[in-house]
């Protein structure tokens, strides 16, 4: 019998469940790749082109293995229906499910239709987490709220191991001649070149090894004391692959798992635990990308101040781990955890900018953008979440840089007007005399911006909007 497999957010041959299925229970296997263009972005969203820059990536390197990934356009029974017209045969589909968010209402739907209306039956696993949201609840049978005892029940959860490697002759012998129209003109139009320096040197399935086996090899044993500074960049860079499926989770867990114990493997497993904490998090509140989960916390009195927004976006705010910060996502497409968590308290909490903004922002931006965690980081950061900090707890940008990056050396590395003055000064730049003006050539207001707002006022009037919600 004949099977579809289609390929979402798993670009990868290696340990996919749905792929290994499909191949052990069908005689021949169409690989598609849809296109829906409602779910299609605006043409700014870096996050977008990285995504497709994959897909073109991934059929690209199963061409020069005699593999052909079929490129659709259209709503998923339509374009079903056209397969199904011309290869008979086909009575199964194979996916690998979104278990959150709008995408598990969308594929249940789409599962129903398919079975309803053209009699195919869909095979959907569990792929994207290394446990399922429903995997992990209390003993009573409800859902954790907070991360520290969800964290202590998963680490007792026994995790899959990855699956045995398929070949290309396997695959190639299952292929189907029958020649179908191709768009991947449709798909090239959706990378905008100008995108290209986010994801040029680390597309596809070797890349996502490369960089795991640097990481196991190289960076692991330290990760838990060089993980929080920027300029040591000790973190694996594994997110961009986990999120287009170039990579498993479980080949990531068990490539880990296997090291000899340190705090550094101990801290990085934590890490891969919060990811299944956000996709859990995300399968019980679908609603959170534009509602506080806490409830208390719904009506925030925002400012929203345009063109504070616009400076955070830019760069330009007069604080100089905010601005570097924001350039390396706008230069790179990838920012690090640590500074993810700071840019975002200052908007939410110095600036009084409400989190969807920067949550939005981050999703055109992000070549890592997955819904749960970019969600889950932004109500922890807004203190809106369900395992948040308390909301009086807020970052001083200032000593933030100093702790974290006390050379200044990322500051610097971003933001070259800086690149004289010395890290004590740049780490209270609020406080730069004229005489330092003069002397280092920054003139604050002309050279590098001045502050955008008073951080110790801006922290009083956070507490107090906050805490008449609270009351
Ligand atoms: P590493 O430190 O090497 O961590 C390994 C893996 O663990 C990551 O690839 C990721 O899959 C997972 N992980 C690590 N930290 C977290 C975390 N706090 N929450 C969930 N998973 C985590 N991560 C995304 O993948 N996509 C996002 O859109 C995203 N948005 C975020 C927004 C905010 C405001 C914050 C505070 C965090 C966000 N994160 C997001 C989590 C984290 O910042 C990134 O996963 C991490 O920086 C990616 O770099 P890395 O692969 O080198 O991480």
């Amino acid at each position: 019998k004949a099977s579809i497999m289609w390929f979402r957010r798993d670009l990868r041959l290696t340990d996919n469940r749905a792929l290994h299925a499909a191949m052990q229970k069908s005689d021949q296997v169409i690989f598609i790749f849809i296109i829906d263009p409602k779910q299609i972005q605006n043409n700014a969203s870096v996050n977008q082109s990285a995504f497709f820059a994959s897909v073109l990536h991934f059929k690209e390197t199963l061409a020069k293995n005699n593999i052909t990934l079929l490129i659709q356009t259209g709503p998923v029974i339509d374009v079903v229906t056209e397969i199904k017209t011309k290869v008979p045969s086909v009575s199964d589909i194979y996916l690998n499910f979104d278990e959150r968010g709008y995408g598990r209402k969308r594929d249940q739907q789409t599962i129903r239709h398919l079975s309803q209306e053209l009699g195919i039956v869909a095979h959907p696993f569990l792929d994207f987490t290394l446990t399922s949201a429903s995997s992990i609840k209390k003993q009573d049978g409800s859902a954790y709220q907070i991360f520290t005892p969800y964290y202590k029940k998963w680490l007792s959860v026994q995790k899959d191991q990855p699956l045995p490697s398929l070949t290309s002759t396997e695959i190639q012998d299952k292929q189907v001649a029958e020649p179908f129209e191709d768009h991947i003109d449709d798909l090239k139009k959706l990378i905008n070149p100008n995108h290209s320096y986010a994801y040029q040197d680390s597309l596809g399935e070797q890349q996502a090894v490369n960089t795991l086996e640097d990481f196991v090899s190289n960076k692991l044993a330290d990760y838990d004391q060089n993980r929080d500074i920027p300029a040591l960049d000790g973190t694996s860079h594994l997110s961009r692959y986990l999120r287009t499926g170039e990579i498993s989770i479980r080949t990531v867990y068990d490539a880990v798992s296997r090291q000899p114990a340190s705090l550094g493997k101990e801290t990085f497993i934590k890490e891969l635990c919060w990811r299944d904490f956000y996709n859990m998090i995300y399968t019980i509140y679908p609603n959170q990308k534009d509602q506080a989960i806490n409830t208390k916390f719904q009506t925030i009195p925002w400012i929203n101040n345009e063109s504070q927004f616009n400076a955070w976006k830019n760069g330009t705010t007069g604080f100089p781990i905010i601005d570097a910060a924001m350039q390396q996502l706008n230069q790179t497409g990838w920012l690090h955890n640590r500074l993810r968590m700071i840019v975002a308290s200052f908007l939410t909490k110095d600036l009084l900018i409400n989190w969807t903004w920067g949550e939005q922002y981050f999703q055109e931006k992000l070549v890592d953008y997955d819904p749960a965690s970019n969600i889950g980081g932004w109500q922890w950061a807004a203190s809106t979440g369900t395992d948040s900090v308390p909301y009086f707890r807020i970052f001083n940008p200032f000593t933030q840089a100093e702790k974290f990056d006390p050379d200044a050396k990322f500051i610097k590395q971003y933001i070259p007007a800086l690149a004289d003055l010395p890290a004590d000064k740049i780490h209270h730049i609020d406080r730069l005399s004229e005489a330092d003006q003069q002397q280092y050539q920054v003139i604050l207001g002309k050279d590098y911006p001045k502050p955008i707002v008073d951080h110790a006022l801006a922290r009083k009037r956070a507490i107090a909007s906050y805490k008449n919600l609270n009351a």
